[in-house]
């Protein structure tokens, strides 16, 4: 049977060590506050920022929430971004994605600056992880690192996975899971394949791995035939289906065959918020210092 990897209990770990933090900047003087920006009534975005809110107050995190109507133009969100930019008591912006149609994502995520872009999806801090070797020196230059995939090798680290050798397989090339959690990979000096809609036999694939991510989209994609036995498995995807919320994995059966596996809901999801807390510290620790 596999060992279940608890996104819950690791995100609480996490989650406790920030909270000494906070306190001690707050000893100093800085209060540790994160702009969230929702665009529109998208159900499952309202559940993220609600959840992302809610996670702020429980460590003594001030959150400042932005409403935009739905058909709020990208001139009035550059606008709000400008001033959130400007304003010394912010020291992280998150704007929910995906983004209503008519406002181009890539020129929002550009405009946050790269100080403030807790999320780590802005050029230059994406930029940065590409041109990084190793985690020695991705944490030297002190950059945000992207939240689902940053939360993927703490999962990993924090439950002893071993990832240095392995061979890891990725299932999805998104600029925010696929490709960083690859790079982090890398990093860690994992041996890494990417998968896409053109690779052509995935289960040939996907069944080298000793670590496999799936980062996909589509409930149940990935099947017991497509893993070898002993693979580690971290299920990113969320999919809503009528009797409830399920991953990329087809975890009743996979978990046969794993050593370890990550549950949806209960895996990556609450990761990817303790490492928005995560950025969202540093750039206090960072825009505080300055101030
Ligand atoms: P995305 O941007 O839609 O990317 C999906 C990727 O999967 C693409 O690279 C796509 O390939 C690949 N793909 C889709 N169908 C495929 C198929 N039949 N065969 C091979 N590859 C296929 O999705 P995303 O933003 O990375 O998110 C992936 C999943 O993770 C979603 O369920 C999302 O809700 C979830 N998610 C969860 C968290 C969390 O915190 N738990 C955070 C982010 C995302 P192509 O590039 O070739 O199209």
């Amino acid at each position: 049977m596999a060992i279940i990897i608890s996104g819950t209990e690791v995100s609480k770990q996490i989650k406790a060590e920030l909270v000494t933090e906070i306190l001690s900047l707050k000893s100093k003087g800085i209060n540790p506050a994160l702009a969230t920006i929702l665009v529109g009534e998208d159900e499952a975005s309202k559940v993220y920022i609600g959840q992302k809110i809610k996670t702020c107050e429980k460590l003594g995190i001030i959150s400042h929430h932005h409403k935009l109507a739905p058909d709020a133009s990208e001139g009035e969100l550059l606008q709000l971004i400008d001033k959130l930019n400007k304003d010394q008591s912010v020291h992280g912006i998150l704007c929910q994605l995906p983004l209503p149609k008519n406002i181009n994502s890539d020129k929002i995520l550009l405009a946050i600056s790269p100080d403030k872009d807790v999320d780590g999806f802005h050029l230059l801090n994406m930029g940065k992880l590409l041109s990084k070797k190793n985690m020695k020196e991705i944490e030297q230059e002190g950059m945000y690192l992207p939240c689902t995939p940053h939360g993927i090798i703490q999962l990993l680290k924090r439950t002893s996975i071993p990832i240095s050798g392995a061979e890891a397989v990725i299932v999805g090339r998104s600029n925010i899971v696929g490709k960083p959690v690859a790079l982090l990979l890398m990093a860690e000096n994992a041996t890494i394949t990417i998968c896409h809609t053109g690779t052509i036999d995935m289960g040939a694939t996907t069944r080298r791995a000793d670590i496999l991510i799936a980062a996909i989209g589509k409930p149940k994609f990935i099947t017991a035939d497509m893993v070898k036995d002993g693979v580690v498995v971290i299920d990113v995807g969320v999919n809503r289906l009528p009797e409830g919320l399920c991953g990329d994995v087809d975890f009743e059966n996979v978990q046969k065959k794993a050593k370890a596996i990550t549950p949806v809901p209960g895996g990556v999801g609450p990761m990817t918020i303790a490492m928005l807390m995560v950025n969202t510290v540093k750039a206090a620790k960072k825009l505080g210092a300055i101030k």
